[in-house]
């Protein structure tokens, strides 16, 4: 088995894996800028990105000289945004440290920020062929099957799972070999009615062999919590008050319109919610008006419900912070925002051209 599991997978791979365009170069930069993407986000919501990056910032010094804002803007939607912030610091690293050489060292790379074991391990196969195996949820499952081990999908069985890659790694193509058993994963040996007839591995696979992959993994049960949050739209003569989050924690350093969570034990009802919410942010009472719309987004494991209110902020005591900004609703769109704000800019520009 182990003699011709590497080859078996290769030649499919080689026959009918798909031409993403990350798959056409060897460039370590476009690879790792694929890579950073592809990390909890799917192929085809990435393609787009992956063009418009290198656009924008076509290698590693045009990366690290941008402004950290450019960069949340060009991220804006993939979600996890620091990710986007430790791509940012990495590129500097390399530009400062390897004179804007990507390393081939799997140590080197892995101490730059954001490069686990997954991160390192693929670039450094992909890009320069280094013999070293990984694995992501589509190998992890991919492997489980092949040896049978059941039980739930979880990062504790890595080491059974890198001991048996170690030993069926070929010495040469590591890279396409991650990549064929990634591309196995999200194509044929799927989480769902794997489709085993067509699979290339299917005679090393001891669950198909008793018939039972779709009991591996394990499925587990995810349960959404549900948010609901509170938005002000304040305006001043044709523009809005935006904010920006801290440097640091969730959403560090993105834009959004003043607000936050409803606190059910605290809040008699959604406008008394947002009028305490704009009293914590802006030291400001309000008058809190008309829905202006909702929108909803899902980030991890929440389900956040954002319902948006015309806000006039009364008396006098405000005073804007040097976290705060007035913007007219065209450069709204030049902020990096959380998907939840960025969608009510879509709305207030969709209602901005039925009446202008
Ligand atoms: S035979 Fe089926 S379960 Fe086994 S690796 Fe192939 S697709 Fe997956």
């Amino acid at each position: 088995m182990i003699k011709t599991f590497s080859v078996d997978i290769l030649k499919w791979y080689r026959l009918h894996a798909r031409a993403l365009p990350w798959r056409m170069t060897k460039d370590p930069y476009k690879i790792w800028v694929s890579e950073a993407m592809l990390q909890q986000t799917t192929v085809k919501a990435v393609i787009d990105y992956y063009h418009a990056w290198l656009k924008k910032f076509p290698d590693v010094h045009a990366l690290a000289n941008a402004s950290a804002e450019s960069v949340l803007k060009a991220w804006q939607g993939l979600g996890y945004y620091n990710r986007a912030r430790n791509f940012h610091k990495s590129a500097q690293i390399v530009v400062e440290k390897y004179q804007g050489e990507v390393p081939r060292d799997p140590d080197a790379l892995r101490a730059l920020p954001g490069f686990g074991p997954y991160m390192s391990a693929s670039v450094a196969s992909i890009a320069f062929d280094i013999k070293i195996s990984l694995v992501d949820a589509n190998v992890r499952r991919v492997i489980m099957r092949i040896l049978n081990i059941h039980g739930p999908a979880v990062s504790a069985r890595d080491k059974d799972i890198l001991k048996f890659l170690d030993v069926v790694m070929p010495e040469r193509h590591c890279g396409d070999f991650n990549q064929a058993l990634m591309e196995l994963g999200a194509m044929v040996c799927t989480t769902k009615e794997p489709k085993c007839n067509m699979c290339p591995v299917n005679k090393h696979c001891q669950a198909f062999k008793k018939g039972c992959q779709e009991l591996i993994p394990e499925s587990k049960k995810v349960s959404l919590n549900e948010i609901t949050a509170v938005i002000a739209l304040i305006k001043k003569g044709s523009k809005y008050l935006i904010q920006q989050r801290p440097d640091h924690g969730l959403l560090a350093g993105m834009w959004e319109f003043p607000g936050g969570k409803v606190e059910t034990k605290k809040d008699t009802g959604l406008k008394a919610a947002l009028k305490r919410e704009v009293f914590e942010e802006l030291g400001q009472e309000c008058l809190v008006g008309d829905e202006f719309c909702r929108v909803k987004h899902y980030y991890t494991t929440n389900k956040v419900q954002l319902i948006v209110f015309d806000v006039l902020l009364t008396g006098d005591k405000f005073k804007l912070k040097s976290s705060m900004r007035w913007v007219g609703s065209k450069d709204l769109k030049e902020y990096p925002m959380p998907s939840g704000s960025a969608k009510i800019v879509e709305k207030l520009l969709d209602t901005k051209q039925v009446n202008p």
